[in-house]
């Protein structure tokens, strides 16, 4: 799929940031896009962007300094420059994309309160669709960020085609402060979605026995609401040349950037796998996916519908184990609409990717909107408790009104 990024403060920055590097490690066109912010230090943190992708906005009103945790502030700034922001997206080309992707932290003020009024407008100018990718805080963050989360998530899952949620709660280790897993975390987001939009686009391996293209994408996530991806990776059967396999170094590949190298979980191989060894394979790869640690932990059976997507060298892919796969998603998820095929790369990983979309229930959105409720009502409390108070009842005149 041919996708549109655009990165909408600083976590959303950083997302884009590193997608774009991505493809262009891996030689590929797919992936463009400009970062916007309204504070001009994160912008110039960027590394693979050029300047005139960057957009600095709010400049009347913030000065270049942002515009904090205020995400109400960080609307009004999107909407009252929505024509600078849409001419520069224009600017960058627009008429060969397949979709949209808006990545925002929605905790804080800039993205939280953008991303939105973005997706509206992009919804209303342009036909492909509008995606939007929002990472949500960690309770810890504090309930600030939980408030701005919820605002935020809640009117964005009206204006976007679909929202898919990563969880920094979910992914950070115990011990771990948030901020010093972000780049870990990062790195999660960018390969899970790296591997789900890159699907359909030719690789050197030519296309797929059963080709996910971005219409396939675009139909699983046709339901709107929320929705969530899992994954899992596996080694690879070695190569073999001349009798001998080949290492994984030597191997080399277009994609094993992508699919990662450091996963915890990987089984190792002994046996050179038959048909029947190769769809079992599968089926467990895209079972761990599902059951394993999703972007925004849920209960995969309330699912409308899924994308079961496995990535891997050919000699791996195997049509059987991709339709038992399916199967299997189909009979556990709430509806019956299941699409799925393969995606051949040159990598000594395979990887199975799992979107479950359309998302009826998750305990997480439940609980950041109770902590919004609590937030809020601790907002009303404080404003009762103003400094001002003591003074309100005293029976003593002011000099002036
Ligand atoms: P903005 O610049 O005002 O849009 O706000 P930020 O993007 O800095 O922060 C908003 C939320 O995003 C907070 O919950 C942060 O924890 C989270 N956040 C900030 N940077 C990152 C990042 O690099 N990765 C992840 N996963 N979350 C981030």
């Amino acid at each position: 799929m041919r996708v549109f990024f655009i990165g909408f403060g600083q976590a959303g920055g950083k997302l884009v940031d590193m997608f774009l590097a991505q493809d262009r490690k891996l030689g590929s066109a797919s992936f463009r896009g400009i970062v916007i912010n309204t504070a001009r230090t994160d912008l110039m943190g960027i590394k693979h962007i050029p300047m005139e992708d960057r957009l600095l906005i709010g400049q009347t009103m913030v000065k270049g300094h942002g515009v904090g945790t205020d995400n109400v502030t960080g609307a009004k700034v999107a909407a009252d420059e929505i024509d600078t922001i849409i001419s520069a997206i224009d600017r960058r080309g627009t008429h060969d994309v397949d979709a949209f992707v808006v990545c925002a932290g929605l905790g804080g003020g800039t993205g939280s309160g953008g991303s939105p009024v973005l997706c509206r407008h992009l919804k209303r100018i342009y036909r492909e669709p509008v995606y939007a990718v929002g990472v949500i805080p960690a309770p810890e963050e504090g309930r600030l960020y939980s408030l701005n989360a919820a605002r935020s998530l809640s009117t964005l899952v009206n204006e976007a085609d679909n929202v898919i949620v990563f969880d920094n709660s979910a992914w950070k280790n115990d011990g771990e402060s948030v901020k010093s897993a972000y780049e870990r975390l990062n790195e999660e987001i960018v390969r899970r979605f790296g591997v789900l939009f890159r699907a359909g686009e030719v690789s050197k391996y030519g296309v797929g026995e059963m080709v996910v293209d971005s219409s396939e994408i675009i139909n699983t996530l046709r339901g709107g609401g929320i929705s969530s991806v899992g994954y899992a990776i596996s080694e690879a059967i070695p190569t073999m040349k001349g009798g001998k396999p080949v290492s994984k170094k030597d191997s080399g590949g277009l994609l094993s950037g992508i699919l990662g190298k450091k996963e915890k979980r990987v089984e190792p191989h002994v046996d050179i796998a038959s048909g029947e060894d190769k769809s079992a394979k599968i089926i467990g790869l895209v079972r761990r996916a599902m059951l394993g640690r999703l972007t925004l932990p849920c209960d995969y059976s309330t699912a409308e519908r899924a994308l079961v997507l496995v990535a891997g060298p050919p000699s791996e892919l195997d049509r059987k184990g991709v339709e038992k796969s399916k199967s299997w998603v189909e009979e556990n998820i709430a509806g019956v609409e299941v699409r799925g095929g393969d995606y051949p790369v040159d990598s000594g990983y395979v990887a199975a990717v799992v979107l479950l979309a359309t998302i009826g229930d998750a305990p997480r959105i439940r609980e950041l909107m109770e902590l919004a409720k609590e937030a809020k009502e601790e907002v009303v409390k404080s404003r009762e408790r103003s400094h001002t108070a003591m003074f309100d009842d005293g029976g003593v005149d002011p000099l002036f009104e």
